[in-house]
C-alpha cells in the first residue's frame, strides 16, 4: 500500500518516509464519568472513512504532525501541525 502525505513542512512524499502515530482520542473532561476515561485509554474508534491521525515524518524533518485521512480510500485531505489543529478548548488560553 503506497499512498502520498503532506508533511506541513517538507510538501508531499511517500508514505513510505513516515511513521504512522495512531489515531488521535479526544481527552474526556477532568470529571468526566469512569466509563469515558476507559473509553478513552482502551478504545479505539477504528473509524471507517475519515479520521485524525498523528504521523511522524522519519526521512525528514522528524516532526509530528496530525493528519486527517480516510481510512477508505487512503486519500489525506488535510495534514497540520498540532498547535494548529481546530477545535481545542479554551483551558490555558490567554486573555484579553
Ligand atoms: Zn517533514
Amino acid at each position: 500500500m503506497s499512498f502520498l502525505l503532506r508533511c506541513p513542512n517538507c510538501g508531499e512524499r511517500s508514505v513510505a518516509d513516515f511513521r504512522f502515530g495512531g489515531e488521535t482520542n479526544v481527552r474526556p473532561a477532568p470529571d468526566a464519568s469512569h466509563a469515558q476515561w476507559v473509553d478513552y485509554y482502551y478504545f479505539r474508534k477504528n473509524v471507517s472513512g475519515p479520521r485524525q491521525e498523528w504521523w511522524y515524518h522519519k526521512f525528514g524533518c522528524r516532526r509530528w504532525f496530525l493528519a486527517v485521512r480516510d481510512s477508505r480510500t487512503n486519500e489525506v485531505p488535510q495534514t497540520y501541525w498540532p498547535e494548529d489543529r481546530t477545535g481545542r478548548g479554551g483551558d490555558g488560553a490567554s486573555q484579553g
